[in-house]
Order: structure tokens, then sequence, then C-alpha cells
């Protein structure tokens, strides 16, 4: 009989299904993350075990084109969902895994497939995108940060990215910088490795349980191994969709949490939650609607027509809004109970304006839709 490792049984093992995947999602996020809920808020608790577990129960897998027999970014999406129905900063964290993996299973380089890949794709390794800049860099927003010089076998990286989440000195995340000619290469880089420095000087007013740090590249060296697409031309339009697409999971979660609180108080408020002019059935409603758009364009993420990406867009933006509006309505329908430090509306509403900040955030979005509607 042959003995596999960890990592190769990782590889070759099925997905588990779609629904078998949910259905330990939802128990893990209702055993092991509500009960974390509060100091992963007030503390900045990472929830590495839930991660894990998370990643055991395949919430980081079924997107990936190239791993086993699925292909399929709405399950990825939805058990993203469970957890951001009770936790956004476990829900970001579950995005920047899987948005990781999407990039190296979008990628030419067929050693990532078989090494990093699978370790990330079940949570072995956790990991983050340093994509924040590159692309509001072509969308015309900023300049590229990080610079890059030729050695040999590799490059030599300088410069500096704010804000990278999901990351430490265990993990990998990916970067973007400019070659000397002023093309673009995409690569994954390791936390310790040699001229990388990880800060966290900031604190923010939500998702500080989701080790985001401040990322110095000092002369720090990427080998060609590492190089996920040089340059990235033909690379980005396949992996911006995904990319985009995935984080509806924080929002249909945001969304679905938010509607539940008004729910909940309904028996003893709903007399006057009524003359609301918003009720959470509207939102459910709504919510029903964008996910049928999601899943639609779930079906075909290399599509690279305008006209696809354009719809999109514009998901995202509405799902942004509809984040950060039902956030909004749970703190009027939950009144004084949702504005105590310990009222979970106060943390939804504070969490949900993420959803409209993280890039692509909703002022991008609407450039966007701009200069490819002109
Ligand atoms: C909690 C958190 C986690 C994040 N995680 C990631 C991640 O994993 N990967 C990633 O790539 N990006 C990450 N970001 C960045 C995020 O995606 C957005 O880029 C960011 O929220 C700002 O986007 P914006 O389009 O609103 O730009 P704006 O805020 O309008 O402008 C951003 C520019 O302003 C500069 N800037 C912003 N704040 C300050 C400040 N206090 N002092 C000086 N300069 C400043 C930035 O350097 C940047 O160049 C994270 C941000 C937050 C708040």
């Amino acid at each position: 009989m042959t003995i596999l490792t960890p990592l190769e049984a990782a590889r070759t093992a099925p997905s588990p299904a779609r629904a078998a995947v949910l259905q330990a999602v939802s128990g893990v996020a209702r055993d092991e993350l509500a009960p974390l809920v509060r100091a992963i808020d007030a503390e900045g608790l990472y929830p590495e075990s839930v991660m894990r577990a998370f990643g055991r129960a395949g919430a980081f897998r079924h997107h990936l084109p190239r791993l086993g027999e699925t292909f399929d970014l709405r399950t990825t999406i939805d058990a993203m969902s469970r957890a951001g129905e009770l936790c956004l900063s476990t829900a970001f964290c579950m995005w920047c895994q899987s948005a990781l993996g999407w990039y190296i299973y979008n990628s030419d380089n067929a050693s990532l497939h078989e090494t990093l890949g699978p370790q990330v794709a079940t949570g072995e390794v956790l990991g983050g995108t340093g994509l924040s800049n590159p692309m509001k860099t072509l969308f015309g927003i900023e300049t590229l940060k990080l610079k890059a010089t030729r050695a040999d076998s590799g490059y030599v990286v300088r410069g500096a990215l704010p804000w990278v989440s999901n990351i430490g000195p265990e993990a990998w995340f990916a970067i973007v910088f400019e070659r000397e000619d002023g093309a673009r290469v995409m690569a994954v880089i390791h936390g310790s490795g040699e001229g990388v420095k990880l800060t966290a000087n900031d604190h923010f007013v939500a998702l500080e349980g989701t080790r985001t740090f401040g990322v110095q590249l000092r002369d720090a060296f990427v080998p060609d191994a590492q190089v996920l697409a040089d340059p990235i031309d033909g690379y980005i339009p396949k992996i911006r969709a995904g990319f985009i697409l995935l984080q509806a999971g924080m929002a249909f979660g945001m969304i679905q949490g938010c509607i539940d609180l008004m729910e909940q108080v309904k028996p003893q408020l709903g007399h006057v939650n009524k003359h609301l002019p918003d009720q959470p059935e509207d939102f459910a409603e709504r919510l029903a609607a964008m996910k049928a758009e999601v899943y639609a364009l779930c079906e075909t993420p290399h599509d690279l027509s305008r006209e696809y990406f354009l719809r999109v867009i514009r998901a995202r933006l509405a799902a942004g809004d509809e984040a950060v509006a039902a956030a909004h309505n749970a703190m009027l329908h939950c009144g004084a109970r949702g504005y105590v430090t310990g009222g979970d509306a106060q943390r939804r509403l504070r969490e949900a304006y993420f959803v409209a900040i993280v890039t692509p955030a909703t002022k991008q979005l609407r450039k966007m839709l701009a200069d490819l509607s002109a």
C-alpha cells in the first residue's frame, strides 16, 4: 500500500461535495467562531483554529480550477457567507485565503499547483493578497509601489504596501512589482523571506482580528519559481472577475447577519419597527436577487468580455451598498441594545463599511463603471 504524505493526500483527495462543505462550515461557525466574535472585534484576536477548520472542511478549494473535479466559485462564496453572518473579519480572512489560491491555480506555474497550491487550498498554509495597490494602479488611481531589478534566476524587489491581511511570518502572499523596463510581474512571497519585514502599526475601527500588516520589501529576493505571471498583461483579465466575485461572500454574510438581527428584535420591538421604511423582508428579497446574479456570473469567471465585466462591477457595487444599508437598518431596528459596546448591531455597522472600502472600493467601482461606459 502506498502511504501518502499529508501534502499528497490533500492534492489527491476528492473535494468534499458542496452540501458537505456548507454543513461543516456552518457547524464550525456556530460552535467555534460564534464564541470568539467579540474577542475578534474588541481584542483583535485572529481566529486561526477556525480558519484551519474551515480549510479542512473544504471552504477554500471549490473555486480553484485544475484542482480535483470541482470548479465552482459559488461554494466558496457561500462558505464565506456562513462565516460572514457572524463576523466580517473572519469572512475577509477567508476571502484573502481564497484569493491567494485563485491566483496560484490560474497561473501557468505548474510547480506551484503541486507545492504551495494544495497547502493553501486546505488551509495548511495561511496567506493573503497585496493586490489593492496593483488593482488601483491598473485602473488609473495609484502608481505601483513595488519596483524590481533583475537578478540571477529571480527579481530583487523594493517598496512597501500599507496593509496585507491574513498573513504573518509563516504565511505566503501575492504581490505585483514593476520591472526596470516598466513591465509588471506577479509573484508569491513568504512572510519571513529574506528582505521581508512585516510591521503592525495601524489599528482599525473594525477588522482588527485579520492579522493585517504593513509589508516592507528591502531588496527581497523573489525567485522565478515563485512567479505567477511575467508579464501580468494576459493574466490579470483571467483573475479579475473571480477576485471581485469572491468578495460577494463577505457582503452576503453581512446582509444575512443584519436580517437576522432585525428579525431577532421583532417580538419586542416589531410594533414600532414596522414603521421603519426598510424591513428585513425587503433585504431578504434584494439579497435573493443579488445572489441569483452573482451565481450566474460565477458560471463563467474567465469570460473576458466587457459586458461581462461590467455586470461583475455592478454586482459588486450593489453588494457593498446593500451591506452598508443592511447594517444601518440593523442599528435602527435594534435601537439601544445595538448601541451598547457589546451590541452586535454597532459591530456590524463598523464592519459593513469595510465591504465598501476594501479594494475595489465603492468609489473605484464607480470610476471603473464611468471609464468602461465612456
Ligand atoms: C483592515 C484593512 C485590511 C486591508 N487588507 C488589505 C489586504 O489584505 N491587501 C491589500 O492589498 N489591501 C488591503 N487593505 C487596503 C484596502 O483594500 C484599500 O485599499 C484601502 O481600504 C483603501 O482603499 P481606497 O480605494 O478607499 O483608497 P484611499 O483610502 O482613498 O487611498 C489609499 C491611499 O492612501 C494612502 N493612505 C491611506 N491611509 C493612510 C494613512 N493613514 N496615512 C497615509 N497614507 C494613507 C494609502 O497608502 C493609499 O495609497 C486593507 C485595508 C484595511 C482597512
